[in-house]
């Protein structure tokens, strides 16, 4: 009889444990889990802390009991292992209700620790009123403050997805919500001006939002109060801080029993999660993991992962050969009544790895524009110059996200290129989608760039063009440009332009815009036939407002919104606005 011991009960350790008895019915099997839960839903946390999820118990996937009766599992919790012997195949366990240290020994040991939230060394940083969110205790501890103290205001330190989630739900608890980051973004795994989207989003949820700015310590006031002072010389009052700056791999016990680490800090392990040791696995947040586009070594601490790979390294563990084929780190985050998503590669992550790629931004309607309550999707595609392959997509939205990126990220995953999209076949009625959908769109968009039938212009190539090498036309109708336009830029609306073409600047190359991308399209083909050296402006002056970090609105941002009467925790359906045309 086998014996395999896990470290770590939550979600790849879990998975592993289920797995492990699916395939071997006769091994004993043991799960060390330090804190008091196994299978605890982590990412159900901020929405109970928010309220939305009412019951705590709903949060416990599994129990202890429970692993026992379906499983056979031992789960042993509020067990901490402390050490490794690799030479005699055993690990030193503290039972942390009693003191009590033994030692268990193992035909194959699989670490799950996961990943601590990073706590950095700043003053006043240990002060009760802040306050990091990884396990259930924690979210009690947010909860009950809130609840006691009757907090009013909050600080959320990061604006990755833990920090907006978080952000959305001190909301909801009627706090007044300052979220600061270092970064001159939140969400950076998407580009710049995608997260321009959010940032107008927060800012229209009455979210205050400190980009560019790290925190710098913290101090208590004299009525007991707190203050986050920042590097750029705010102090902030408040009277709860949730620290949300990111996690850091557990390799303690990896590192102590002399396995070998990676460069990102996270424990290496082989395409079958072996780590240096042959009879020690690892998953998870605390393992390195292979880039699928990049190819490069990195952490992405996912759940999704970190339960595939639970499975993957239980069939390892019994002999199988299952190859782990690295992450592409699909992501997805509601933010008030917006869904943001990405897969694959950013630009920046591209640009740092040295890969060529083409981009292209689509602004569709989740749904048939004729069908009524249809929101905007802005996507983003990047892909490969040469071949087209699909290297990664980011989406924000109200509705539909969701599934389309889940296209985007199998696309990846099957290597499949931009023309792929635009003959892949998507379920359609009216209220669900658009005979072509956002996704053969984006590809039409991309597949167009890719063969050169339109030359593509981006916001950022603007300050660095001159005036004399570039002519701007404008395409919108009247009413649009009053509200807006960029300077120097020539009016002629789309359907006038045959009759207008004499008044076109023909004696430099030409930037075609609209709103969104598509009028400016059709004006480049009229354009183009005539013989005009033109280019399109990719996502119109939606994306050239969004490029503009926070100086310019987003025109149609308010569509990303759902009425305030309608959101999640309220319960009720939501009231959705038309699509206007592109
Ligand atoms: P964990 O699930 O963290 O489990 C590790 C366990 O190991 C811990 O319970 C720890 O107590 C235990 N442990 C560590 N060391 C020892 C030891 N020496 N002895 C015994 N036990 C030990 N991901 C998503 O994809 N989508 C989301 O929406 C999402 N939301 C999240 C929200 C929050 C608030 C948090 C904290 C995470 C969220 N995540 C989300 C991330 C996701 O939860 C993790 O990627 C996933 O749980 C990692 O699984 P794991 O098994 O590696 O580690």
């Amino acid at each position: 009889m086998k014996t395999y011991v896990i470290v770590g009960g939550v979600a790849g350790g879990a998975s592993a444990a289920a797995r492990l008895r699916r395939l071997d019915e006769k091994a004993r099997i043991i799960v060390f889990e330090r804190s008091e839960h196994v299978s605890l839903a982590s990412c159900g946390l901020p929405y109970y802390v928010g309220g939305e999820i009412a019951k705590r118990s709903r949060l416990l996937v599994q129990t202890p009991q429970g692993f026992r009766s379906r499983f056979e599992v031992d789960v042993r919790t509020s067990s901490q292992v402390v050490a490794i012997d690799r030479a005699n195949r055993a690990v030193d366990v503290c039972d942390m209700r009693t003191g009590r240290r033994y030692r268990q020994s193992y035909d194959k040991l699989l670490l799950s620790p996961g990943a601590a939230p990073i706590k950095p060394n700043l003053p006043g940083i240990n002060g009760p009123r802040i306050f990091v969110l990884r396990n259930l205790p924690d979210a009690d501890r947010i909860r009950s403050f809130v609840k006691k103290d009757g907090a009013r205001t909050a600080v959320v330190v990061g604006g990755g997805f833990i920090g907006l989630e978080m952000a959305e739900s001190l909301r909801q608890l009627s706090l007044d919500v300052t979220v600061v980051e270092m970064a001159d973004q939140v969400m950076l795994a998407l580009d710049r001006e995608m997260a321009e989207f959010v940032h107008q989003h927060l800012r229209a949820k009455e979210v205050e939002l400190i980009l560019s700015d790290a925190v710098a310590g913290f101090e208590e006031r004299a009525d007991g109060g707190q203050v986050v002072c920042t590097a750029g010389g705010r102090r902030i009052d408040c009277d709860l801080v949730v620290l949300a700056i990111g996690v850091r791999p557990e390799v303690k016990l990896a590192r102590d029993a002399d396995l070998t680490i990676g460069p990102t800090g996270g424990i290496t392990v082989n395409e079958y999660l072996q780590t240096s040791d042959e009879d020690i696995y690892a998953i998870g947040d605390a393992i390195e993991v292979t880039d699928t586009v990049t190819g490069r070594p990195a952490l992405i601490p996912l759940a999704g992962p970190a339960n595939r790979q639970g499975r993957d390294a239980a069939d390892n563990m019994c002999g199988r050969k299952v190859t782990y084929r690295g992450t592409q780190g699909t992501a997805i985050v509601r933010v008030f009544d917006m869904a943001v998503a990405n897969t694959g590669a950013s630009e920046k992550r591209l640009k740092d790895a040295g890969i060529e790629y083409l981009k292209s931004y689509t602004h569709s309607g989740s749904h048939a524009g004729y069908y009524p309550g249809a929101t905007p999707l802005a996507i983003k595609l990047l892909f490969a110059p040469e071949t087209g392959r699909i290297l990664g997509a980011q989406i924000v939205g109200v509705d539909g996200v969701d599934k389309r990126i889940d296209v985007l990220a199998t696309a990846i995953a099957a290597r499949m290129t931009v023309l792929d999209l635009t003959e892949i076949e998507l379920a359609y009625a009216p209220p669900y989608g658009s005979a072509k959908d956002p996704v053969n769109m984006a590809g039409y968009v991309a597949d167009n760039i890719l063969r050169g039938e339109i030359k593509p212009f981006y916001p950022d190539q603007l300050p660095a063009t001159p005036e004399e090498d570039l002519a701007l036309l404008d395409v919108r109708t009247l009413g649009e440009v009053q509200r807006g336009c960029i300077e120097g830029a020539v009016h002629i609306h789309v359907d006038e332009l045959r009759a207008h073409v004499a008044e076109v600047p023909c004696d430099r190359p030409l930037v075609v815009y609209c709103l969104t991308g598509v009028r400016s399209y059709y004006a480049c083909r009229i354009l183009q036939q005539m013989g005009y050296d033109v280019r399109n402006f990719s996502g119109g002056y939606v994306l050239y407002c969004a490029a503009q970090h926070g100086k310019m609105d987003i025109p149609g941002i308010d569509r990303f919104h759902r009425s305030p009467a309608a959101s999640p925790a309220a319960g009720k359906p939501p009231v959705r606005q038309q699509m206007p045309a592109s």
